[in-house]
């Protein structure tokens, strides 16, 4: 694997993504806060050459205007959210392909928690960075998007490579493994999940990444067979206690 990712915790349930590739440039994807992302570039003895952003919401951004002071970082985003993003440097379409840390990535529409929501697919490295689209065992809120939107950006997703990593913006796996189980009681994969999710959160460590292939076997929104029944358990989940 040419570039390595790893989870940074950021803000109370947020993560950051670091990217590092061999010759030590680092990428990060979405950082929510400066502090945790610059302790982390500072002990990867890097400088950090590229800052992605999924979109707009400010757990997302927070820290991009400290990470371009400090490290003159360039910015990638959606063209179509530029007006509501930071400064970018490199404004990206779906369908685009882009260089990050020296390997292709592929810019993927992921319309459905926000309208110009974008994931970064590593097709070489098997990494996607899916901001708040899907989470594991759970996905984004439809705060403007439509189920349709939703069902269409999941899809997406469901069909790259099985062992493809999915670096997602948020620890929610304990809740949504929760409220899986009310969807798919008599999921075996759902079960294993649940239970590891549990041992993980109990052992303090994060649940992510999780990939795609265990997302298509446990994850009742991946699994959604039509737009009616995402719609359905969306609604369900954001009443969910
Ligand atoms: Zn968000
Ligand atoms: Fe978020």
């Amino acid at each position: 694997m040419p570039v390595t990712v790893t989870p940074v915790p950021c803000l109370s349930d947020n993560y950051a993504w670091l990217l590092r590739a061999p010759d030590g440039r680092l990428a990060v994807c979405d950082p929510g806060e400066a502090a945790p992302i610059a302790a982390a570039v500072d002990a990867a003895g890097g400088k950090l050459d590229l800052i992605l952003l999924t979109h707009h919401h400010g757990d997302h951004v927070g820290g991009v205007a400290e990470l371009v002071a400090r490290y003159g970082a360039k910015v990638v985003g959606a063209a179509a959210d530029a007006h509501r993003l930071p400064p970018l440097d490199v404004a990206v379409a779906p369908g685009q392909a882009i260089d990050v840390v020296g390997v292709p990535v592929q810019v993927l529409a992921s319309d459905g928690h926000t309208r110009g929501h974008i994931a970064f697919h590593f097709p070489d490295c098997a990494i996607l960075l899916c901001g708040d689209t899907l989470f594991s065992l759970g996905c984004g809120r439809l705060l403007e998007g439509t189920p349709d939107e939703m069902f269409e950006s999941l899809h997406r997703l469901s069909v790259l490579p099985p062992e493809t990593l999915v670096c997602c913006g948020h620890e929610y796996s304990e809740s949504n493994a929760r409220f899986a189980l009310t969807v798919e009681p008599g999921n075996a994969s759902l079960r294993a999940r649940a239970d590891e999710i549990a041992r993980q959160r109990a052992e303090g460590k994060p649940t992510v990444p999780t990939t795609i292939g265990e997302e298509n076997a446990a994850n009742p929104f991946m699994r959604a067979k039509d737009v009616a029944t995402l719609a359905r358990i969306r609604a369900a989940k954001d009443n969910f206690r």
